[in-house]
């Protein structure tokens, strides 16, 4: 069986969870916490990483720090992972889908314009399959309209928009560290804050809405309840975890862009025929070999291509299923305009086996196994 995913392993792993076990801190914010968000700050030139118990959660602190409350409005794609609505739906906001691009399963930029009310507070640009959304114009309208840009990030670590690391762009960027993403602590993330004003609160509402952090720095002599906030660091065993990987970060970073290479090459022949659509990558984005997927010309010719692989032993999978149409997308959230691409390209879109370490030759067996279904 080809796994669809296999969550990141170096080996190193172990030993660094049995130090923070034999440190007596496996609590949150102990050494290897420590060393990740250093090493964040320091690899992508961010003024402050912090490390929390998920992507989601990260996006939630987002929606506190921006003060986000009953009636406020969030620009988004419909075609993104609940967490990202989530996150701002729990402060109470309403939320307003915007048309995707095909090329990318991006937020289509030149349609967020037109969505802004004088209730709308942030944008949040999701960089689906680690593939840079167009940051220059979000950035431009955000400013415009004296907007917060939220990136969901959760799946774009080391990829970047005009060399700018992804997550580092607006005023607050989420990344995932779950098991299904590139780098990972099993569950886990990150939020990186752009503006240093930032930061002080967002440490507070991290330790459940009290100063300890600057407790522990020794800047304070005891610590209090000082604003609304709640639990979201990690322990140290799953930073301990993380860590294992980011300190060979670029050998896994290329070996996934090898991986997703491989598959391009090997299934160009297919697009040259007009069976099947690639990703598109512009050329201002760099990517981080994420997710290879392929677009089928239905969703029936991609139903029965899931069952062909599934009999031949290989796991493929689609995606979201666009949140405008899910039963909380239609309560807490409105499309804005025309859904033009929104449901057909999801409709079409597989993702093929894709992970840290998987051979050429089970690359070349699922497509093959891709080629053999369209003869
Ligand atoms: C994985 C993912 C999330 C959620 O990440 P968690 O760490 O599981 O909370 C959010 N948004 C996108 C686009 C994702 O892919």
């Amino acid at each position: 069986m080809i796994n669809f995913n296999i969550p990141p392993y170096t080996g190193k792993e172990t030993e660094y969870i049995k130090k923070a076990i034999e440190n007596h801190k496996i609590c949150g914010d102990g050494i290897f916490t420590k060393k990740c968000s250093e090493w964040l700050e320091r690899k992508f030139h961010i003024t402050k990483a912090l490390l929390t118990t998920s992507c989601t959660h990260a996006t939630e602190m987002a929606a506190i720090l921006l003060n986000i409350k009953e009636g406020d409005e969030v620009i988004m794609p419909s075609y993104t992972f609940v967490s990202t609505a989530d996150a701002f739906v729990t402060r109470g906001a309403k939320v307003v889908f915007v048309d995707i691009r095909p090329d990318t399963m991006n937020l289509d930029e030149t349609l967020i314009e037109e969505a802004i009310t004088e209730r709308t507070k942030v944008i949040v640009p999701v960089h689906y399959a680690g593939v840079s959304c167009e940051m220059d114009t979000i950035m431009q309208i955000a400013e415009k309209y004296n907007l917060a840009v939220v990136e969901d990030a959760a799946q774009a670590m080391m990829s970047t928009y005009k060399e700018r690391a992804l997550g580092t762009i607006g005023n607050f960027g989420c990344i995932s560290f779950h098991e299904t993403k590139n780098y990972s602590m099993g569950e886990g993330g990150a939020i990186f804050i752009r503006d240093a004003n930032d930061i002080e609160r967002a440490e507070i509402i991290r330790e459940k809405g009290t100063n300890r952090s600057k407790f522990f720095r020794g800047q304070i002599d005891k610590y209090t309840w000082v604003n609304v906030g709640s639990s979201y660091l990690p322990s140290d065993m799953n930073a301990a975890y993380l860590y294992a990987q980011l300190e060979i970060a670029e050998e896994i970073n290329q070996n996934r862009l090898n991986s997703w290479h491989l598959y391009y090459k090997l299934l160009t022949p297919l697009e040259k025929e007009g069976k099947i659509t690639l990703p598109v990558i512009p050329d201002e984005c760099k990517q981080n070999g994420h997710m290879f997927y392929i677009k089928t010309t239905n969703l029936e010719e991609r139903m029965k291509l899931i069952e062909y692989l599934k009999k031949n032993e290989i796991s493929a999978v689609f995606h979201y299923v666009p949140l405008h149409s899910s039963p909380a997308g239609k309560k807490y959230g409105r499309f804005y305009g025309e859904d033009i691409y929104t449901t057909k390209e999801s409709e079409r879109l597989l993702r093929l086996p894709m992970y840290y370490g998987i051979t050429s030759e089970e690359i070349y067996r699922v497509t093959d196994c891709i080629m053999k279904f369209y003869k």
